[in-house]
């Protein structure tokens, strides 16, 4: 089973792409955790990975491939995979279809103006846990509630990196959207409201 979550910034394709490989025991591969991890190598790699990530600009196509072959071989994508932020553009598209066969896309629908709102308010831990303000509020300001470690915000979610993500969307992305449009396997969920309510759409989307 091969399903894509593709949305805006701060539509929760994280947060959800988790939540649904948990339900249907798969793997969940996110592109940008991938880079990020990657741009934390204090190579010249790492280094120019990082850059480019700050400035909300995508990463060169023969990295994503590169790191997609990888992870692929690991075990716990074995019944299947999510894959969260790929394939972002058309060229993507092209190699993937070449590798396997997508069985579903998610769309995460999300305005621009409630993305914008909702990355300004998005604060991570080096645990792993996300903090989405008002919504996931830690008990204590700026602390973690499971590790007490200090809560950072992504430097790709400042207002110019948010810009520029969501016009690449907008221009890059949808047209990927439109290509699986056409092959009948895209199913729209809007991601306003609670993280339960939107969990049950994107299940419902999956399985319907
Ligand atoms: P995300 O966590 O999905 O918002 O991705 C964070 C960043 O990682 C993006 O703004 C890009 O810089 C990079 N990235 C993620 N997925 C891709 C992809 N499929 N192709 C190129 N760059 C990507």
């Amino acid at each position: 089973m091969i399903i894509i979550m593709l949305g805006p910034q701060g539509s929760g394709k994280g947060t959800h792409s988790d939540i649904l490989g948990t339900k249907l025991g798969l793997g969940h591969l996110s592109m940008g955790e991938a880079l990020r991890e990657a741009a934390k190598e204090k190579t010249a790699l790492g280094k120019r990975i990082e850059g480019i990530l700050n400035k909300g600009e995508l990463v060169p196509f023969e990295l994503t491939i590169e790191i997609l072959k990888n992870e692929m071989k690991k075990p716990k994508y074995k019944k299947g995979i999510i894959l969260d932020g790929f394939p972002r553009n058309m060229q993507q598209v092209q190699a993937l279809d070449k590798m396997i066969k997508v069985d579903k896309v998610v769309e995460m629908d999300l305005p621009d103006d409630e993305a914008i709102k909702r990355l300004g308010g998005r604060w991570m831990c080096k645990c792993g846990e996300i903090y989405n303000i008002p919504d996931k509020t830690p008990a204590r300001k700026g602390v973690c509630d499971k590790c007490n470690c200090a809560l950072y915000q992504r430097e790709d979610d400042k207002p110019a990196a948010i810009k520029k993500r969501l016009k690449i969307y907008h221009e890059e992305t949808e047209p990927v959207i439109k290509h699986y449009e056409k092959l009948g396997i895209v199913a729209h969920v809007d991601c306003r409201g609670s993280i339960d309510d939107v969990a049950k759409r994107v299940e419902k989307a999956v399985k319907g």
